[in-house]
């Protein structure tokens, strides 16, 4: 196939170049390969062992996947993952072939990658399988997103669905809280043990806020259509569900009981009548789910609790996904990506007593962002109404932002409003520049945003990182 392999090279060119001159590489060369070699995906089955791993659902998709990936590294498989979440289909392909292009170099014509874990945006997940054969798909939640763009989270279920029915001797691990996932396993049930289902069975908080305001509107059964009732709700639609029709939670077959501190998590997971306990740095209930999901394929693969362990250990976020830099001043920055009600209010839960810090919200509606911002409106910003320092906005949307933060309760004399048009790194170096001694910062941002912080944080590290 001499287009596949001029594609990779071709496309890795581009990348270099694009980097060069410090443009954002994680799709473009993907639209490359794919015009040079339009079967470069279904190609890929044929230099691509396994494991195969695929990621989806709304939210908690490149934590989940990230970790995953460390952990077969661990193991001795250097994974394929598109870590930097670019999920549609040219940044997947851009993924694949800017980790097959190192091997390619080196062996000129035998070379096949350790294998893939590729997180995938709901509505592509079944463009994507049609063409690239996975071992697993795993489902982490669905909540309401970016709704101008799916319409509905039921045409995000009928395409993960379809997905799964073109990829007939796939395994799904399931995220068994979430009853919105249920009609994915109950339209496939004939398929014996085609499931593995994941779920928590108890949550204790020692240090970090308890109460959840994550919208948790009202969820229907899909069976007889009455409201969903809970044993436990821990946040959203996430809990030990059942319905008055006998309908419920399915059995678990890897369950965790969960300690959330505010700068850790403990999970005592239990698989096959064996007890194990990890650790994660990773703070926040949502991302015990994301460390659980991973632990859960990494049980089912037999990888050992000792490999775990250890990848969990070591797992650095990628910039922007909750990774801390220690800075100058003798505080830290901190950053988090925001793009839900859903997912911003478990971030802003766990912020809430934030002490000795300022915060810098960058919200943009590009497209990859979303071009709803409305979203803005059901996340809980009321959890910083008493926050008694500077919240600088930007972003596309500043002024919605600091229009909400208005409406959240926030004193106003404590908000600088940045100019739409400035570019979020600026602001944030603007930012960095006003801390006092030992003050920290945390920014919240949306996904755009994030990339833009990204490609400029060498600068930023090196004038105020440690
Ligand atoms: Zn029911």
């Amino acid at each position: 196939m001499p287009n596949f392999k001029k594609a990779i090279v071709l496309s890795n060119i581009v990348s270099k170049g694009l980097k060069f001159f410090n443009y954002e590489a994680t799709s473009f060369p993907g639209r490359v390969v794919q015009k040079i070699c339009p079967d470069f995906l279904t190609e890929c089955n044929n230099y691509v062992n396994h494991p195969r791993f695929a990621v989806t659902g709304t939210n908690g998709k490149t934590t989940t996947s990230g970790v995953l990936s460390e952990i077969l590294y661990k193991h001795g498989l250097n994974v394929i993952n598109n870590k930097l979440g670019a999920n549609m289909p040219n940044g997947i392909v851009t993924a694949l072939s800017s980790g097959l292009y190192p091997k390619l170099k080196k062996n000129k014509d035998l070379f096949m990658a350790d294998g893939v874990v590729l997180e995938c945006d709901e509505a592509y997940f079944s463009y994507v399988a049609n063409k690239f054969v996975f071992d697993y798909l795993l489902i982490t939640n669905l909540f309401r997103d970016q709704l101008d763009r799916y319409g509905e989270m039921d045409t995000a279920r009928k395409k993960i669905i379809k997905g799964i029915e073109l990829s007939p001797d796939i395994k799904i691990i399931l995220n068994a809280d979430d009853p919105s996932l249920f009609e994915i396993s109950d339209s496939l049930k004939h398929n014996g043990d085609k499931f593995i289902y994941y779920g928590i069975t108890s949550v204790d908080y020692a240090d970090y806020e308890k109460t959840s305001k994550s919208p948790s509107e009202a969820i229907y059964c899909p069976l007889c259509h009455d409201e969903i009732l809970y044993n436990k709700r821990y946040y959203a639609q996430l809990g030990d569900w059942y319905c008055r029709c006998g309908n419920k939670r399915v059995n678990l077959d890897i369950s965790a009981r969960v300690l959330v501190y505010s700068d850790k998590s403990i999970l005592d997971v239990k698989y096959k009548d064996k007890n194990f306990i990890f650790k994660t740095t990773l703070t926040g209930l949502y991302n015990a789910y994301n460390v659980l999901g991973a632990i859960s394929a990494a049980l089912v693969q037999g990888i050992e609790q000792k490999v775990i362990e250890c990848a969990l250990d070591e797992y650095s976020p990628v910039f922007g996904r909750h990774q801390k830099i220690k800075l100058k001043n003798g505080g830290k920055l901190t950053i988090h990506l925001i793009k839900n009600p859903v997912g911003a209010s478990e971030v802003l839960r766990g912020l809430k007593n934030l002490q000795n810090s300022r915060m810098l919200i960058s919200i943009n509606d590009n497209y990859a962002d979303g071009r709803d911002v409305s979203w803005l409106w059901d996340a809980d910003f009321e959890a910083l109404r008493d926050f008694n320092n500077v919240i600088y906005t930007t972003g596309t949307r500043s002024y919605d932002m600091a229009l909400r933060l208005k409406y959240a309760g926030f004193n106003q004399s404590l908000l600088e409003i940045f100019d739409n048009t400035k570019e979020v790194s600026k602001c944030l170096k603007i930012a960095l520049n006003d801390l006092k001694e030992k003050e920290n910062l945390v920014v919240l941002v949306t996904y755009t945003g994030l990339l833009e912080i990204n490609k400029n944080i060498k600068n930023i590290t090196d004038d105020f990182g440690m």
